[in-house]
């Protein structure tokens, strides 16, 4: 009657996670899991919400998968008394030694010991069950955390043993010392040599002033020359005049 393709799609509970084979009434026809968010056609025809909502968008006639009467979208009713009675049956997680209804599966799942889940620590690529997630921290090479002393070191299991907050603060201090004096001669090695570079141009500005001065003195040589042949001849052909 349904789309095979539907299934793959929509949402209801996988059958197999019930402890007892849920009644036929429960099964939603499109996608044949438990109804999840049970829904009713004006037909009477119950699905989950998400699974008819899909056939609806998917079909153009807008009809009922069981009996083929139209189907209004606005005339879908939601069933909380049903969706609360589905709620309450027994399910079983693989792997884990507790029955729970389907509706605390949430929370469950958050906490269950025997879930599979990834160690916390970054790099570590173990899968390990919650319940011995404790006992795989303990030997964990990826484990790392903060001194409980407070002194701000992260610590593996590797380096937590030999630790010692004293030596190790004292160790940074150095480490830190050395490396403002390191700092510090690299700033004086370029002191130096900004003191040779004003020193050499001192000088060129030295040897600039002085060629400058000798030009000054050639200059004024120069006019004083001229001053005096020129003036010698002015007088000379005043002296011609009549
Ligand atoms: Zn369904
Ligand atoms: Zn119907
Ligand atoms: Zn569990
Ligand atoms: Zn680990
Ligand atoms: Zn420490």
């Amino acid at each position: 009657m349904a789309d095979p393709d539907m299934s793959s799609q929509s949402g209801g509970y996988d059958v197999e996670l019930f402890i007892e084979t849920p009644d036929y009434d429960l099964i939603c026809t499109i996608c044949q899991g438990v109804l999840r968010c049970p829904v009713r056609a004006a037909c009477h025809h119950i699905f989950c919400k998400k699974c008819i909502l899909q056939w609806l968008k998917r079909c153009r006639q807008q009809t009922c998968p069981c009996c083929r009467k139209p189907v209004n979208q606005s005339l879908i009713f939601a069933m909380f008394k049903l969706s609360k009675a589905i709620g309450r049956l027994k399910i079983k997680i693989r792997g884990c030694p507790d029955t729970l209804a389907l509706s605390e599966q949430y929370c469950h799942s958050m906490s269950c010991l025997f879930e599979l889940i990834p160690c916390p620590y970054q790099g570590c690529r173990a899968q390990l069950l919650r319940r011995d997630l404790d006992a795989h921290a303990r030997h964990c090479e990826h484990w790392s955390q903060p001194c409980h002393m407070g002194c701000g070191t992260v610590l593996s299991h590797r380096t937590q043993a030999q630790h010692n907050c004293y030596r190790q603060l004292r160790h940074e201090y150095e480490a830190r010392q050395r490396n403002h004096r390191a700092i510090a001669a690299a700033l004086q090695r370029k002191m130096r040599r900004m003191q040779s570079t004003m020193a050499h141009m001192k000088r060129q500005i030295g040897l600039i002033c002085e060629s400058l001065e000798v030009m000054d003195e050639l200059e004024e040589e120069e006019e004083e020359d001229l001053g005096e042949t020129s003036g010698s001849g002015s007088f000379s052909s005043s002296n011609s005049s009549p």
